[in-house]
């Protein structure tokens, strides 16, 4: 089991399979001319699998797929064959533009659970966001998600003078569909413009909500990232994920690694460890996972007050 110096136990992996995407999310992506890994340095199908094979051999039993946007990949399909046939739990994120090609190949995975990032439920309002049109779509694609009896959980990252406006349309939705919705505090990443007094607490989202709505706390589970809530009645649930204001690390269990093979122990490390080279040049890349996760910090790489923001940004390290 892949223990760290405070004692937690990690099974849980995100692969981030491309930093390229279809959307340019203010947040998330730095501008628009964003240099994409060149494809040589980044991981090949034969190269995910053989790495993510050791990741399980030291006991990883949950694996999800992130970007950038992975459904962008050509080999995608392929990908979520090979690592289909592990003996983990395997789910993706994804932003959904592609989700309708891909409904029968996460069906033949046994993938039950997509996340979908969406940050506005009004057309116009995504495309300042997003800078694309790709809303309706999008929408449909959720709702063909649903159809399909996946579970569904839609991320929100939610920032001042930007979308908080939209916290009741996204509770109003779950209304009538069986959505987890997830609101994010805004975080900090290599260009995104983060400052604190963009973010919009927990606190302040739930107290938005109570204007309008009685909802009750539901039980998180065990290395939960959010914290659960349910409006009385309503088919869908919501919850927050509060890294900036009440951060849930004393019960981290994620590991991360990068496009381009890099392990980071912490969405906040500012360090990394090249599993990919290592891997290339056939050598023992267990010992260089165990090593890695013992440097992992007690809580936010480190980086307690955000005052280092020396990262990669969001798309190249894969939420
Ligand atoms: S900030 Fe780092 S240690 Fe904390 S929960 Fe996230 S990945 Fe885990």
């Amino acid at each position: 089991m892949l223990t760290d110096t405070f004692g937690r136990k990690h099974n849980y992996l995100r692969i981030s399979l491309t930093d390229a995407c279809n959307l340019r999310c203010l947040y998330c992506m730095p501008n628009e001319k964003m240099a994409v890994t060149p494809s040589s340095k980044l991981m090949k199908v034969d190269e995910i699998v053989g790495i993510t094979k050791a990741f399980v051999k030291l006991g990883v039993t949950k694996i999800r797929l992130t970007g950038g946007e992975p459904l962008v990949r050509n080999d995608a399909r392929q990908i979520i064959q090979q690592l289909s046939k592990l003996p983990v739990e395997l789910t993706t994120s994804t932003n959904a533009v592609l989700v309708n090609e891909y409904i029968d190949v996460f069906k033949e995975a046994n993938i039950s659970s997509v996340n979908v990032s969406l940050d506005s439920l009004n057309a116009d309002e995504f495309f300042v966001i997003t800078k694309r049109g790709d809303f309706k779509k999008i929408l449909g694609n959720i709702y063909l998600l649903l159809a399909n009896n996946f579970k569904v959980k839609v991320n929100m990252v939610v920032v001042k003078g930007v979308n908080e406006h939209a916290i009741l349309d996204f509770i109003n939705w779950t209304k009538d569909f069986p959505l987890d919705v997830r609101f994010i505090e805004f975080m900090p990443f290599a260009e995104n413009k983060w400052d604190r007094s963009k973010v919009v607490s927990y606190v302040e989202m739930l107290d938005v909500i109570s204007t309008c709505y009685a909802f009750e706390k539901l039980r998180d589970e065990p290395n939960d990232t959010a914290k659960k809530y349910q409006v009385k009645n309503h088919a869908g649930t919501f919850a927050f994920i509060t890294t900036i204001t009440q951060p849930f690390c004393s019960s981290c269990n994620r590991l991360r690694l990068t496009a381009d093979g890099k392990m980071k122990n912490c969405l906040f490390s500012q360090g990394e460890t090249d599993i990919l080279g290592a891997y290339r040049r056939g050598e023992d890349i267990k010992s260089l996972i165990i090593s890695c996760l013992k440097d992992k910090k007690e809580a936010l790489g480190g980086n307690p007050n955000f005052a280092v923001t020396e990262n990669r940004s969001m798309i190249k390290i894969g939420g």
